[in-house]
């Protein structure tokens, strides 16, 4: 077991190799990713230590998917940081559900999404889930045909103020009652019907 690599130098992230001690069964829990061995938690896989102070347990984020590119068909969430009525440039915040540090830059092109070419369906500032159709040339494209994709987070563009969902690509301002198109995702449209 090897302690002093449990912190590793690498650009100060937390990378370890299976068998490295993490902590003591006195400060965490083995979480996922790790094992307790003795009194000690070591990891299991090779990652990226993720301690979870709150609660105490020691986990390890497996390491194929920290900083790796996007990969066709793999599921995104990223901001919008712009949009006009042909393309919206959208900068990738993670992937497959694990966090990006990379600032990924991807066009959703809008003619394609669900027959419409309307300007309005995003806003920038809008947080979006897609999918990776194509990276030809490094160029990461997304799509919006996938289970959930679509606009998961937005405001309204009037006010600034939160926002319902009157329909899959409607949304009114609880604030100024403002009627505005949104892309929305089915699970943002459950949620706000919920709320
Ligand atoms: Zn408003």
């Amino acid at each position: 077991m090897n302690a002093e690599r449990a912190v590793s130098k690498k650009s100060g992230r937390n990378f370890v190799l299976p068998g490295d001690l993490l902590a003591t069964i006195e400060e965490f829990e083995a979480g996922e990713g790790s094992t307790t061995i003795g009194e000690t938690i070591v990891a299991s896989i090779m990652g990226e230590v993720n301690p979870d102070m709150a609660n105490r347990i020691m986990s390890v984020r497996p390491a194929r998917e920290v900083g790796r590119i996007p990969h066709e068909g793999d599921i995104i969430v990223g901001n919008v940081e712009s949009a006009s009525s042909s393309v919206a440039q959208v900068s990738i915040k993670s992937i497959n559900d694990v966090e990006s540090h990379k600032e990924f830059s991807a066009m959703l092109s809008m003619r394609e999404d669900r027959g419409r070419r309307s300007a309005l369906a995003l806003k920038a500032g809008d947080v979006l889930r897609a999918k990776v159709m194509s990276t030809t040339n490094s160029i990461y494209q997304l799509g919006l045909d996938c289970e959930n994709c679509g606009v998961i987070y937005t405001v309204c563009s009037v006010c600034g103020g939160s926002v319902v969902a009157l329909g899959q690509d409607r949304i009114k301002c609880r604030e100024c009652g403002t009627v505005d198109e949104r892309l929305l995702s089915a699970d943002f449209v459950t949620y706000s019907r919920a709320h």
